[in-house]
């Protein structure tokens, strides 16, 4: 038997169109899952390594015990980019040409 090494990265997905927010994915992946004050699930974007078994199979069994099918785990082949360029920077003024062009 060989072995099967897991790499990459997962996230767990929430379609809000179709949560009823019962919270019942809070109880099958608590690691992955917390719940708002109405009971909608809260799931980190942050992507979790394949490898982290525990998760991961967390995360497939709140996907296969989600009663409205909103669940989904995604495959993420590389960590989500991390920009250096804050948003929302100030656009730089622009140059104003006092010169009168000649006629
Ligand atoms: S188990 Fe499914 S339907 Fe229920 S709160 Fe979680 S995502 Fe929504």
């Amino acid at each position: 038997m060989g072995v099967i090494r897991r790499t990459g990265m997962f996230i767990l997905q929430v379609n809000p169109i179709l949560c009823d927010g019962f919270g019942h994915c809070a109880e099958l992946a608590p690691e992955l899952v917390h719940l708002d004050e109405w009971g909608y699930p809260i799931i980190s974007k942050e992507p979790v390594p394949m490898a982290d078994l525990g998760s991961y199979e967390s995360a497939r069994y709140a996907e296969r015990g989600c009663p409205r099918q909103a669940l989904h785990v995604a495959k993420v082949n590389s960590p989500a980019p991390v920009s250096n360029v804050p948003l929302n920077l100030p656009r730089p003024a622009r140059a104003v040409s006092r010169e009168r062009r000649p006629l």
